[in-house]
């Protein structure tokens, strides 16, 4: 039998991130939004002797059990006690990979979801989070959808219910970022120094009334990113230029902006393409 997801990228809308904690993980805050820019994910089950998984992708990503759908298909699996059965994963990949756009993490997501639905909901909610929290932290984010506050490591989630939708433009321009990395430069470029806190309740509080979020967008990453990487601080001025308010999308190099104005948004298209920049439309989900 085959079904079948979108799994929706996600932008951070904000994210601040804190002090390292003495176990070497940062504190962050976050507001994690899923937009519908999306992969399709399609899992055909079938009864079979013994456990078997295979995945095929039109994407660059890998083929194998490093694939983190394909983690995910089998921590599912051996967490049900389901060893019975045959699960072929096909991914159509739109997401642009290691874009700061939790790509990898929302296949994962859509594909316990898929399997937990196909094997009649085994698993409550809480117990598919931790599975997602154990494959990568934005897996739970992805599970649940829509705008999420999140705090402690990115696992303290808090569903936030935004009354409107906005328009955004993401603009890749081919290079990624790994997030470890990322996290190594800002510890770096803040050489020790305590971080003044930035708290996103401003935000929160535009999303919630429906009112425009531009100004209370933020990134701590941008500082480090952005000095680093000419294709997005290019691509955050283009947006800038053409009247969008622009902002790194998670450790990026992925850039976003929101547009009040859809003709608007197109013009920032066709310009950004121009400089070969993949670009994708996309609204709130
Ligand atoms: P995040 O925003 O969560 O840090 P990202 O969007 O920057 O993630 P991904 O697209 O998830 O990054 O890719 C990160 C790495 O994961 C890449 O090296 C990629 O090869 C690997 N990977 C494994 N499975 C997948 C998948 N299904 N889709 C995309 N990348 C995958």
């Amino acid at each position: 039998m085959k079904v079948s997801r979108e799994a929706y990228a996600k932008i951070n809308l904000f994210l601040s991130v804190g002090d390292k904690r003495p176990d070497g993980f940062h504190d962050i805050l976050s507001v994690m939004h899923a937009v519908s820019l999306s992969d399709t994910v399609t899992l055909e089950v079938e009864k079979a002797p013994e456990r078997t998984i295979s995945l095929k992708s039109d994407g660059d990503v890998p083929t194998g059990p490093s694939n983190l759908a394909w983690r995910a298909c089998e921590a599912f699996l051996r967490y049900a006690g389901i060893d019975d059965c045959k699960v072929d994963i096909r991914l159509e990949k739109r997401i642009p990979v290691a874009g700061g756009l939790a790509g990898g993490s929302t296949d994962a997501a859509a594909t316990l979801v898929l399997l937990n639905s196909f094997f009649g909901d085994v698993l409550p909610l809480p117990d598919l989070l931790n599975l997602g929290a154990g494959l990568g932290s934005d897996v739970p984010f992805c599970i649940l959808g829509g705008t999420v506050l999140a705090r402690g490591r990115g696992e303290k989630l808090t569903p936030i219910t935004p009354a409107g939708k906005y328009h955004f433009l993401i603009a890749n321009g081919g290079a990624s970022v790994s997030t470890a990395e990322a996290y190594r430069a800002l510890d770096g470029a803040r050489d020790g120094e305590a971080q003044t806190e930035v708290f996103p309740d401003p935000l929160i509080r535009a999303l919630k009334d429906g009112a425009p979020i531009d100004e209370y967008l933020f990134n701590s990453f941008e500082e480090v990113i952005l000095p680093s990487h000419p294709e997005a601080s290019r691509a955050h001025e283009l947006i800038r230029a053409s009247g969008g308010t622009p902002l790194l999308s998670g450790s990026g190099p992925s850039v976003f902006g929101v547009f009040d104005d859809l003709s608007n948004r197109d013009r920032t298209k066709k310009i950004l393409e121009k400089e070969n920049y993949l670009v994708c439309e996309c609204e709130s989900v």
